[in-house]
């Protein structure tokens, strides 16, 4: 990859910067999330032609028919998700281009990131290893299934919305663990936040989003 990390333009580091206070309006607080998002380039997950853009709040494509998520939701599950306790081990599901896999590699211990459509997952392994984050492990597969050789996690976060949460990540989830997962179809979605608990499971709606769905199966 000849593209430089570092950025210039609007790639560089003061168009992040600006970045960071649209976060701060629309009122992301968590300090460590934007301090990991004012120092990772975003710039380098989505296409060269797009990377002038990359910096606005907006869903980019990705190719394969995805989207990279926009800043603010990617800070908003990121928050949602450490507000309680630090969680050391997170699943993620629907790795994408990997920008918020990076984000939260920087933050927790370890990432386990399931992706259904391999060229999207070996592009994100590849940007990640070039950022020198290694602490994640990429599965190609589909991410009903979670990862159980894995599991339990302390945190699960999806990209994709199901209609109905899949039953291997509640299971998949510690006592005291955290889901942030988009619920719904077409006709309209919401963030939820789950907790288990000793006994059972707590949900928190967030706020409607708009996320692509969560499909069933592999693709190569
Ligand atoms: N955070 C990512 C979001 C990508 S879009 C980013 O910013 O790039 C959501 C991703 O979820 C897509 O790459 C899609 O292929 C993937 N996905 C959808 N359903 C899935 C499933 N069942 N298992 C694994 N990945 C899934």
């Amino acid at each position: 990859m000849s593209r430089s990390i570092e950025g210039i333009g609007m790639t560089s580091r003061r168009t992040r910067e600006r970045m960071i206070t649209r976060l701060r309006q629309q009122g992301i607080s968590n300090q460590d999330v934007l301090a990991v998002m004012t120092e990772t380039p975003r710039h380098i997950f989505v296409d060269e032609a797009l990377a002038s853009r990359a910096y606005e709040d907006i869903a980019l494509p990705i190719g394969h028919n995805q989207t990279i998520s926009q800043p603010y939701i990617v800070a908003k599950m990121t928050e949602l998700l450490l507000e309680k306790n630090r969680p050391h081990k997170v699943l993620e599901i629907g790795t994408g281009c990997g920008y918020q896999t990076a984000i939260l590699a920087q933050l927790v211990d370890q990432v386990y990131s399931v992706e259904r459509i391999a060229p999207l997952m070996k592009k994100a392994r590849d940007v990640l290893w070039q950022l020198n984050l290694k602490t994640v492990g990429f599965k190609h597969s589909d991410g009903s299934w979670g990862w159980p050789e894995q599991a339990p996690f302390d945190g699960i976060l999806a990209a994709a919305a199901p209609q109905e949460i899949p039953q291997a990540l509640l299971e998949q989830l510690a006592i005291g663990g955290v889901m942030v997962i988009p619920v719904g179809n077409e006709a309209g979605q919401l963030l939820h936040r789950i907790t288990r608990t000793q006994y059972g499971f707590e949900d928190e709606v967030i706020e409607p989003v708009l996320f692509v769905p969560f499909l069933s199966g592999v693709s190569r």
